[in-house]
């Protein structure tokens, strides 16, 4: 799919960031492209829109940028996981992997798909699972603009399936 090397193309990455020896891989710049980032929302939309989605759950803070477009294109709710330590001083109480949503926001059975803009250790989506799992909701797939290769990530993810658009070079 010639749209993928347009999406890889328009993701910045900045070397060590926040740390040396990271190479950040920064989606800001694909916000910039119109072109490129209407293909990241189309391939997903592409995807889900016939899979019965109810839900689509944005990871804080970068799903925030593609779950609203996908979740009105395939007609699901957008639902935000967030991460009360980005609220709250107490980090030691939230710890930083741990997700919450509103009570209210999801039903059980319903169909979800969690995004974010990035996997890596598969932590952040582990969390996410888990939370929609507590409400009995279904998580049918985890889905990624980016997939850091070298850390395996869908090892960590209770064997849901993840779907990944780039992996960095
Ligand atoms: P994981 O929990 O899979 O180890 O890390 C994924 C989470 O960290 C995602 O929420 C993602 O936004 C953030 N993250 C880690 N590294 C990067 C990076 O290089 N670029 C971006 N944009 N996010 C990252």
């Amino acid at each position: 799919d010639p749209r993928l090397e347009a999406i890889s193309a328009a993701i910045r990455v900045v070397p060590n960031f926040p740390k040396k020896g990271i190479m950040f891989q920064d989606i800001t710049t694909l916000l910039l492209d119109h072109k490129a980032f209407k293909h990241t929302i189309d391939i997903f939309v592409d995807r889900y829109k016939d899979m019965q989605i109810s839900v689509v759950a944005g990871v804080e803070a970068r799903g925030f940028m593609f779950g609203p477009s996908i979740a009105l294109a395939i007609g699901a709710k957008f639902v935000l996981c967030v991460n009360l330590a980005n609220y709250q001083s107490y980090e030691l109480e939230y710890g930083h992997d741990r997700l919450e949503m509103h009570v209210d926001a999801v039903e059980p059975l319903e169909r979800v798909i969690i995004i974010d803009d990035l996997v890596a250790t598969g932590g952040t989506l582990s969390a996410a699972i888990s939370l929609m799992e507590s409400q009995g909701a279904e998580v049918v797939e985890c889905a990624c603009v980016i997939g850091l290769p070298e850390v395996k990530g869908q090892h960590k993810l209770k064997g849901k399936p993840l779907y990944v658009l780039v992996e960095p070079s």
